[in-house]
């Protein structure tokens, strides 16, 4: 009798889980990106997930934001501003307001700090406002409470959680009751960009890396589809990846007294503020014409990088000829392999997009990444707040 009654419970429990779906699921947006997924790598013939999902939606380039670099890309999509407007202006930056400080990604107690990122509010704080539920499976800002507000599910990054947990945990998300399932969902993926830099984008290593997300993304389709809950899917990458070597290296050192800067930044493209004092000399040097690197100070950058007005960029920008890399002393990290971060305009910089069950069909050609904000806000039924963006994206829909 305690068995049957128990049973009887359990059937109960399951109905009025169920209730509320007793009505078609409503879809849910999936915005996915794979850090340093190169927009040509999808031609190479190892992604029958990401390529069917293509055939079946759009596909097309992301101009990423100068620099071409995880943080400030991360943020654009999720905003529709650039860096200059957004304030994560790096993936190292200093703040004049915040002296001796520095932002690093790797620095949590400088990364998860709101000062960084209350200069924008992102999809999901807005989404949320607006009675949204977001969950996030990692993306750069999530993690933060901007403007006192995070998603309603998210989590610490760390790599160390695996992809499967990854998939399992927002299939999870999808099996709640509809009060409580996320409209909105993120992922991210780091591998494709881990092996670009240690062995570069040619590599086999790159290649098995793209086909075990490939495969990751083809196991997330087939678990929402056994749910029965339907998804648009927005897939993106933040930038390229570019081959880098030992002899293409540009050494400050040989130009100036690295006693006379901090280098904030260094890599294919280096953030330098000149120590005080220093800095008519330190812009001479650097300011002339170099072969394989360009400085500019920051109020002189070409304007279509759209970069230089935030006081957090640094007063000397430099950026090297795609390939070769700035360093002040020693490299922090090996050379050879590939590297990202440079001019955006260098065609090695875009980054994949692909759009499936959002109305976008067809190739739409090479669009700015900050163009997917308004298209992820149309996809989840808030309206986006003002950006740099255009619509060019949401002006395709049918
Ligand atoms: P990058 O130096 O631009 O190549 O940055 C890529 C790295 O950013 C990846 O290897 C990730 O480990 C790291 N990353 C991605 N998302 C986050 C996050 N939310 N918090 C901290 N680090 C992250
Ligand atoms: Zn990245
Ligand atoms: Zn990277």
């Amino acid at each position: 009798m305690p068995r049957l009654l128990i049973l009887l419970l359990l059937c109960l429990l399951s109905f009025a889980t169920h209730a509320g779906d007793g009505h078609a699921r409503a879809p849910a947006t999936i915005l996915i990106s794979i850090d340093g997924f190169r927009a040509d790598y999808l031609d190479r013939g190892i992604t029958p997930n990401l390529s069917r999902l293509a055939a079946n939606g759009a596909r097309g380039k992301l101009r990423p934001s100068f620099p071409t670099k995880t943080f400030p890309n991360h943020y654009a999509m999720v905003t529709g501003k650039r860096p200059d407007n957004h304030g994560i202006v790096g993936n190292n930056m200093i703040d004049p307001r915040r002296p001796g400080e520095k932002f690093s990604l790797g620095d949590p107690k400088q990364s998860l700090d709101p000062f960084w990122w209350d200069e924008a509010e992102p999809a999901w704080v807005t989404a949320g406002k607006a009675g949204v539920r977001s969950a996030t499976m990692f993306w750069p800002g999530s993690e933060v409470a901007i403007g006192a507000a995070r998603p309603a599910d998210w989590l610490r990054y760390d790599r160390h959680i695996g992809y499967a947990q990854r998939i399992d945990t927002i299939l999870d998300w999808m099996r709640r009751p509809a009060a409580i399932r996320p409209a909105f969902v993120t992922l991210y993926f780091e591998a494709v960009d881990d092996a670009g830099h240690r062995f570069g984008p040619g590599s086999a290593e790159v290649n098995a890396a793209i086909t075990d997300v490939d495969s990751r993304i083809g196991a997330l389709v087939a678990g929402l589809a056994d749910l029965g809950q339907p998804a648009r899917l927005l897939i993106v990458a933040d930038h390229g990846m570019r081959a880098t070597d030992e002899s293409r290296v540009i050494q400050l050192a040989d130009l100036i007294d690295l006693a006379s800067i901090v280098a904030v930044e260094v890599g294919p493209y280096a953030a330098i503020e000149p120590a005080a004092g220093t800095d008519d000399r330190v812009a001479q040097a650097l300011l002339k014409p170099h072969d394989h690197m360009t400085c500019h100070r920051r109020e002189d950058l070409p304007a279509r990088l759209h970069y230089g007005r935030n006081p957090r960029v640094a007063a000397i920008i430099c950026i090297a000829e795609p390939g070769w890399s700035i360093f002040a002393g020693d490299p922090p990290w090996p050379v050879t392999g590939g590297a990202h971060g440079y001019d955006n305009s260098d065609p090695e910089m875009l980054a994949l997009f692909i759009a499936h069950n959002g109305g976008l069909t067809g190739d739409v050609g090479t669009v700015d990444n900050i163009e997917v904000y308004p298209l992820l806000m149309r996809l989840i039924g808030v309206a986006p707040l003002a950006s740099d963006a255009t619509g060019v994206f949401v002006a395709k829909l049918p």
